[in-house]
C-alpha cells in the first residue's frame, strides 16, 4: 500500500473541507486523491490491491452520531448514510414495511463485514470486474481511460448485459442499490454550499464513453442520507449467486407491488447483478400496472425487462437466469403475507 495521510473529520464542514481539497486534481486511478473513510471494507481492499491510491483519506467515522439514524417516520423512511448494514437489516420497522430493503442488506455480503460497513459506502463501492481489479492490465477504460476494455473479449461471465457501452461492460455490484431505485428514494449530499438532495435514480452514471465517471457526486460532496417515500409491506429481494451466501449477484430483483382487490395497483421492478448501474425497469412495471397477476403476466414483464439485454460469449446465461430471478419474485411479491 502506498503512504497517505489520515485525518479524522469530528463534524460535517470539516470533512467537506478536507474531502474539497483535491478539487483541482485530476487524478484518473482515483477520481480524487483525497477519499472519504466509511467502513473501510472497500476502499481499504482497493488501495491493497494499488487500484485507488488516495494521498489522503478523512475518516468520517466520527460524524456517525448525527448520520447513522434510522428513522420510520408517517410518510417516510429516513437512514442516515453512516447507519451499518446489520443495523439497517435488523430494525423491525424496515423489516416489516420495507422488506426489500431489509433483505438486499441482509443477502449482501458476510455478517462481519455487515457490521462495518455503512450505507453510504455500500452504494458507493465500486465494480468487482477482474480487470478493475488487478492492476496487472493496462487495459480498462474505467482504471485508466482511453486504454481499451480486457473484459470486452476477456472473461465476462460476472459482467453487465444492460446499460453497457463499448468502453465498458462492468456490472455494478451493490444489492442495496435496487432496492433504493425501486421504492423511488432520494439521495441527500452535504456538500461546500450545504446540502442538496436528488432522485438516487441519478446518482449512478452509465459508463457511456466515460466510465472512469461513475456518479454525480461533486467534489468535496458526502451522502448524508436516504430518504424512502411511503410504505411498501409487499416487496421482495431475490438473488441468485454461485453460492448462497458471501457472493455477489450474479442476477437479483427488488419487486415491490401495492396490490389492491386482486389488481397491481402500483408495481416497482428494479434488477441486481446484469446491469451496469442500479436498473428501473420502467417496461416491467408498465405491464404489471393495472393487470391481474398471473403466471403468464409474470413471464411477459420478465421479457420487458431483458428486452434490451446485450450478451457476451460467457455473461448470456444471464438474460435467462435474470428474467427466472424477475417472474419469481413478482410470484413471491404475490402471494406474500402482509
Ligand atoms: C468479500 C466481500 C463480499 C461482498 N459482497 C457484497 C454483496 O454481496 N453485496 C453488496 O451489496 N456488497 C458486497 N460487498 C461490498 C460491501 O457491502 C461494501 O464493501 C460495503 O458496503 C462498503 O461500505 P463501507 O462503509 O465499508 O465503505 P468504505 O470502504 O469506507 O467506502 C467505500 C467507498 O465509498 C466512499 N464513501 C464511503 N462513505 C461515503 C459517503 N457517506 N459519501 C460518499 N462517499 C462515501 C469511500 O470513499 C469509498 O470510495 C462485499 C465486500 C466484500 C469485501
Ligand atoms: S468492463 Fe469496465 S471495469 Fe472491466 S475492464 Fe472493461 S473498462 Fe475496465
Amino acid at each position: 500500500m502506498r503512504p497517505f495521510s489520515y485525518q479524522r473529520a469530528t463534524d460535517p464542514d470539516m470533512a467537506v473541507q478536507a474531502l474539497s481539497a483535491d478539487a483541482a486534481v485530476d487524478n484518473p486511478l482515483t477520481r480524487a486523491t483525497v477519499q472519504p473513510l466509511a467502513g473501510g471494507t472497500t476502499l481499504i481492499d482497493l488501495m491493497k490491491l494499488d487500484v485507488m491510491r488516495p494521498a489522503a483519506i478523512v475518516d468520517i467515522n466520527p460524524l456517525a452520531e448525527g448520520w447513522s439514524a434510522i428513522d420510520p417516520g408517517r410518510e417516510n423512511l429516513r437512514l442516515g448514510a453512516l447507519a451499518k448494514m446489520s443495523d439497517v437489516a435488523a430494525q423491525g420497522e424496515v423489516q416489516r414495511n420495507y422488506p426489500v430493503i431489509a433483505n438486499s442488506l441482509k443477502l449482501a455480503a458476510s455478517a462481519q463485514l455487515r457490521n462495518m460497513a455503512t450505507l453510504g459506502g455500500n452504494v458507493m463501492q465500486r465494480t468487482r470486474c477482474p480487470y478493475f481489479r488487478d492492476v496487472s492490465y493496462e487495459n480498462c477504460n474505467k482504471r485508466n481511460p482511453g486504454s481499451g476494455c480486457a473484459a470486452m473479449d476477456g472473461v465476462n461471465r460476472m459482467h453487465a448485459v444492460l446499460g453497457v457501452s463499448d468502453q465498458c461492460i462492468a456490472t455494478y455490484p451493490g444489492d442495496f442499490a435496487q432496492a433504493l431505485i425501486a421504492l423511488d428514494a432520494t439521495v441527500e449530499i452535504t456538500g461546500r454550499s450545504g446540502t442538496r438532495s436528488m432522485p438516487f435514480a441519478q446518482l449512478h452514471k452509465a459508463p457511456g464513453s466515460t466510465p472512469e465517471t461513475e456518479t454525480a457526486l461533486r467534489s468535496g460532496e458526502l451522502i448524508s442520507a436516504f430518504v424512502v417515500p411511503g410504505r411498501w409491506p409487499r416487496s421482495v429481494y431475490l438473488k441468485a449467486r454461485d453460492r448462497q451466501s458471501y457472493e455477489f449477484a450474479l442476477s437479483s430483483a427488488a419487486v415491490a407491488l401495492d396490490v389492491q382487490h386482486g389488481a397491481i395497483k402500483d408495481a416497482r421492478v428494479a434488477l441486481g447483478g446484469v446491469a451496469t448501474v442500479p436498473w428501473r425497469s420502467r417496461e416491467a412495471e408498465a405491464l404489471l400496472k393495472g393487470q391481474t397477476f398471473d403466471d403468464g403476466l409474470a413471464e411477459r414483464a420478465a421479457e420487458a425487462a431483458f428486452a434490451d439485454a446485450k450478451g457476451r460469449q460467457y455473461n448470456n446465461f444471464k438474460i435467462a437466469l435474470g428474467k427466472r430471478v424477475v417472474a419469481r419474485a413478482l410470484h413471491r411479491a404475490v402471494t406474500m403475507e402482509i
